[in-house]
């Protein structure tokens, strides 16, 4: 697959639904679908642009340009994040709201996927301009949200307050419907006690589960950490505070090995607000030397393209787990599950916020309010389940993890819409 955030934006995004668009056909074709399947599943059911008034500090007033795209309905309501960013776009949405259906689907959860976003540069805005500009958004796209129809959650430089004033707005037109509308919401207007963190918490349950099959013992194991900001972070200690010994971290200027182990302690109070750790260490290595290094668990936690083709067969890990987005590609991804290497993908990896939102929005339906653990552990069962089907599939068809999640999404929507009588 191909990342979506980088430059050369445009050619990019064609790029990725391209790859995309393939690895739903295979599906469709290994599942016996017709092609008509893949003409409702190539584009968004509905997409909606709407443009913004913001009056601003200075006085004058700003039209801001943003978008709500709803991939699929044949699940249930639709759900996914609202990003305030320089780079959004119909397509770009449209390809990121296709792979929060398949994220969905695999999770088997009971929604379709969607996405939205505000083109602007939020770091730019005050307080009270992104606050005017959050109720905005919600006024605009009214006709097409709700808690049984879509449901936002924050997204990049979105965040709970702004999730707050979103609801805030959605509840002067529907106060009584207002709870469930909206996950990612600060803990006393109803969020997930156990929402911190639980993008690096899935990532870490995902390799226990993992290691569990390949027999690894975590209190004995080494892991490379590729990628030491805050998730990258999170996963190196919790899994150091499960007994792994941390033996290399990188960032973007370079590596740091240690067979004996890192001072795990001590490099994250070195670190800076960019995860930069090797600046201060004498003996640095590349990000690229530190992945030929052997250890029984490595994490891309960085960035896109970093096994990609050849680059595959220098791996000597057996576990490899793929935090960032396209850090894998796929004749990488196969060549290491035919090699014996068990290979965690980013779409099942990133899962954990959207399924502490799915329990966010069920705690909300229900009125009640779910202790930390309580919410964590229904997390936790749920992305255990996934991790098991996943696996199973990926095993009984001889395929990548990443093959064999495509095959669960695509399942889920698919079969959905059969089964309505759409198709
Ligand atoms: N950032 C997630 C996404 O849209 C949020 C999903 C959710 O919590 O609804 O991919």
């Amino acid at each position: 697959m191909v990342s979506v955030f980088q430059q050369d934006f445009t050619k990019k995004q064609v790029c990725f639904l391209a790859s995309v668009h393939g690895m739903i056909q295979e599906a469709l074709a290994e599942l016996g679908y017709s092609e008509e399947v893949f003409e409702l599943l190539k584009a968004p059911q509905r997409t909606l642009t709407v443009r913004i008034p913001v009056k601003m500090d200075n006085g004058q007033v700003r039209v801001f340009t943003g978008y709500r795209v709803q991939h699929s309905f044949s699940v249930g309501p639709t759900k996914g994040g609202v990003l305030f960013h320089t780079e959004v776009s119909e397509p770009l949405l449209h390809g990121l709201s296709l792979m929060n259906s398949l994220k969905n689907g695999l999770l088997n959860i009971p929604f379709g996927g969607a996405k939205g976003g505000v083109l602007c540069e939020p770091r730019e805005l005050s307080v009270r301009e992104l606050e005017l500009l959050s109720r905005g958004y919600i006024q605009a796209i009214r006709s097409v949200i709700g808690p049984y129809l879509d449901i936002p959650a924050p997204d990049i430089f979105t965040n709970s307050q702004v999730m707050a004033w979103m609801m805030d707005e959605y509840s002067k037109m529907c106060p009584d419907q207002s709870a469930g509308f909206i996950t990612g919401k600060p803990i006393v207007l109803g969020g997930l006690k156990s929402r911190e963190h639980a993008s690096g918490r899935g990532i870490v349950l995902f390799i226990s589960e993992a290691a569990r099959k390949k027999g690894i013992n975590l209190s004995r194991a080494t892991a490379i950490i590729q990628g030491f900001g805050e998730l990258g972070g999170y996963v190196a200690q919790s899994l150091a505070d499960s007994g792994v010994t941390i033996t290399g971290l990188s960032d973007a200027y370079g590596a740091v090995y240690d067979p004996d182990g890192l001072d795990l302690t001590h490099l994250i109070a070195c670190r800076d607000s960019f995860g930069t750790i090797t600046k201060l260490h004498e003996h640095s290595l590349t990000s690229q030397q530190l992945l030929g290094k052997p250890c029984d668990i490595m994490v891309l936690a960085a960035v896109a393209n970093q096994i990609t083709g050849r680059a595959s067969q220098k791996i000597n890990s057996s576990l490899v787990v793929e935090a960032a987005e396209d850090a894998v590609s796929d004749d990488a991804a196969e060549w290491m599950t035919q090699n014996g290497i068990l290979f965690l993908p980013e779409i099942l990896t990133s899962s954990g916020d959207m399924t502490a939102s799915y329990i966010e929005w069920a705690q909300n339906r229900q009125g009640l309010i779910w202790s930390k653990q309580e919410g964590e552990m229904r997390v936790r069962q749920i992305l255990a389940d996934a991790f098991e089907r996943i696996h199973h599939i990926a095993e009984e068809r001889s395929i990548s993890m990443r093959s064999a999640a495509f095959l669960a999404g695509v399942y889920k929507i698919a079969e959905s819409a059969r089964t309505r009588g759409w198709l």
